[in-house]
C-alpha cells in the first residue's frame, strides 16, 4: 500500500525520496505547486553546529544539532551531486558577543570549547562534515582583527568558526528535480490538506485540490511533515504536543549583487539579535530579530505565513535590518544605498516548544532538544525543529515507515 507524506518542505521532500529509493510507493501532498516553497526555501540555511545555543546548560541541544548537521550533506548527496552542494556553501561564520549579551564572553568561550569537543565525536562518521576545512573550528579574533571588522563600541568579543550555511534557494531546484524524476513518487501539488481520519489499519486524508474536495487513501503510513500546521493535524487524531508551544513568523532580507569587500558571515550572541550570511550565489542574507520577527501564534488553527506577510512594511524591515547589522559590521553599510529592486524580504513560520521569546534568557527557545519523530501506530509526526535536522530526520522516519 502507498505511503502519504503530507507537506513537501525539506523534511517531506527528503522523506519521500528516501522511502521511494527503498521501493516504497509515495504520494507527496503539498499546497504549493512545487516542493520546498515555504520555510525550507526562505530560511537562512545555517547548518547549526551548536555555537548559537550558549544558554542551554545541558549538552542536549548541541548534540541534537550536531547529529543532524553531520548527516546533512551525506544524506543530500544521495540526490544532489557533491560539487553542486559544495557550490551552495556560504562563507564561514564569525560569532560576535555584544555588550548586552545574555551570556558573557567568558561563558561563550567555555561553551565553544564544549561544542568543539562534541563535534570531534559527532563528525567522525560523516563523509562530508559541513564545516569549513580551511579554518580552525573556532578561535578568538585578536582585538586588532576584531576592530578591523566589527564596531568596537558594540562588540566585546569576536570569534572565527568553521560553521557554514547552505543556500536554500540553490538547493530547492535540485531537490525538486529529484522528486520530479522519481518513478515511485506521485506528486500531488496545488493540493491543500483539510483533514485526516483513521480508516481500517491506516488513515485517509481529506484534501482540496484543483478538481475540488476529495478523500485519498487509505494509506499504510502517513508522515505529518506540515511544520507550522503539524499541531493542527495531530490534534485531529487526538495527539497533543509534548509541551507548550508557539509559532513565530520571521522574515529575512536578501540583497542581490556582489557583497561589499571584506563582508563576513556573522551571528551576534546572545539575545534578540541577528545574522549576516554571505552566500555563494553573490547574495547576502541579513536578519535582525526585533524587526524580522513579525508576529506569533499559539492557536491550534492552521498558522500560515502568507496572510501574515500581506501588507508587511518590507522596505522598513529591510532598511532597519541592514542598519542594525551595519552598526555591528560596518562593511554592511553599503547595503543601505542598494536599489530597492535588489532587496527581497521573505520569511516563514517557526514552530517551537516554548512559552517566552528569546529576549528571555530562560526561554526554551534557547534549547532545541525535544524535537524529531513521534509515532502513533502508522502515523508519524515530525517536528523538524531546524533546516539543519531535515535530511537526517527524513531518513530516520523512512527507517520507521519502510526499514531498509
Ligand atoms: C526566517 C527563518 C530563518 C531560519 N533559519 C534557519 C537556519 O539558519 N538554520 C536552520 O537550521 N533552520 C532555520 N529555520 C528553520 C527552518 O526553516 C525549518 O526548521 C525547516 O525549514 C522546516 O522544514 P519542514 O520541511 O518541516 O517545513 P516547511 O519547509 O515549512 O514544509 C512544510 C510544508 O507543508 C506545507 N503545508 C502546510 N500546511 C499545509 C496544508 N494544509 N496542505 C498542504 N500543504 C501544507 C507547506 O506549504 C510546506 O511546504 C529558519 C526559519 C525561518 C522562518
Amino acid at each position: 500500500m502507498t505511503i502519504a507524506i503530507l507537506g513537501a518542505g525539506i523534511l517531506g521532500t527528503c522523506a519521500a525520496l528516501a522511502i521511494a529509493d527503498r521501493g516504497g510507493r509515495v504520494v507527496l501532498v503539498e499546497r504549493n505547486d512545487q516542493p520546498i516553497a515555504e520555510a525550507s526555501l526562505h530560511n537562512e540555511g545555517k547548518l547549526h553546529l551548536g555555537f548559537t545555543y550558549a544558554a542551554d546548560p545541558t549538552p542536549h541541544t548541541v548534540r541534537t544539532m550536531q547529529a543532524g548537521a553531520a548527516r546533512f550533506l551525506d544524506v543530500l548527496g544521495r540526490w544532489v551531486p557533491a560539487d553542486a552542494l559544495d557550490r551552495l556553501c556560504s562563507r564561514p561564520f564569525d560569532y560576535v558577543v555584544l555588550d548586552d549579551s545574555q551570556v558573557p564572553a567568558a561563558a561563550v568561550e567555555r561553551h565553544f570549547a564544549r561544542v568543539a569537543d562534541a563535534w570531534r565525536q559527532a563528525s567522525r562518521a560523516a563523509a562530508r562534515p559541513p564545516a569549513a576545512a580551511d579554518r580552525p573550528f573556532w578561535r578568538p579574533l585578536a582585538p586588532a582583527e576584531r576592530d578591523a571588522h566589527y564596531d568596537g563600541g558594540r562588540v566585546v568579543a569576536a570569534y572565527e568558526t568553521a560553521e557554514i550555511a547552505i543556500d536554500p534557494r540553490g538547493l530547492a531546484p535540485l531537490l525538486r528535480r529529484a522528486v520530479a524524476g522519481h518513478p515511485r513518487i506521485e506528486w500531488l501539488g496545488g493540493t491543500r490538506i483539510t483533514g485526516i481520519e483513521p480508516q481500517g489499519e491506516g488513515h485517509a486524508v481529506l484534501v482540496e485540490g484543483p478538481a475540488g474536495p476529495a478523500r485519498i487513501g487509505p494509506f499504510a503510513a502517513v508522515v505529518n511533515a506540515l511544520w507550522a500546521n503539524r499541531p493542527w493535524l495531530d490534534r485531529m487524531l487526538g495527539i497533543d504536543q509534548p509541551g507548550p508551544w508557539f509559532i513565530r513568523f520571521k522574515a529575512g532580507v536578501r540583497v542581490a549583487g556582489p557583497p561589499p569587500d571584506g563582508l563576513r558571515s556573522v551571528t551576534a550572541l546572545l539575545g534578540p539579535y541577528g545574522d549576516v550570511v554571505v552566500q555563494s550565489d553573490g547574495r547576502t542574507y541579513l536578519s535582525w530579530y526585533p524587526d524580522c520577527m513579525i508576529g506569533s501564534s499559539r492557536s491550534a488553527e492552521p498558522a500560515d505565513w502568507a496572510p501574515r506577510a500581506a501588507g508587511l512594511d518590507r522596505d522598513g524591515i529591510a532598511r532597519r535590518t541592514i542598519a542594525a547589522m551595519a552598526a555591528i559590521q560596518p562593511a554592511a553599510r553599503r547595503f543601505l544605498t542598494c536599489p530597492a529592486a535588489a532587496v527581497e524580504v521573505s520569511g516563514g513560520a517557526i514552530y517551537a516548544l516554548a512559552v517566552s521569546d528569546i529576549d528571555d534568557r530562560a526561554s526554551r527557545l534557547h534549547r532545541r532538544d525535544v524535537v524529531g519523530i513521534r509515532s502513533h501506530g502508522s502515523f508519524h509526526s515530525v517536528d523538524t525543529s531546524k533546516f539543519t535536522l531535515g535530511p537526517a530526520l527524513a531518513v530516520d522516519v523512512a527507517d520507521r515507515v519502510r526499514p531498509p
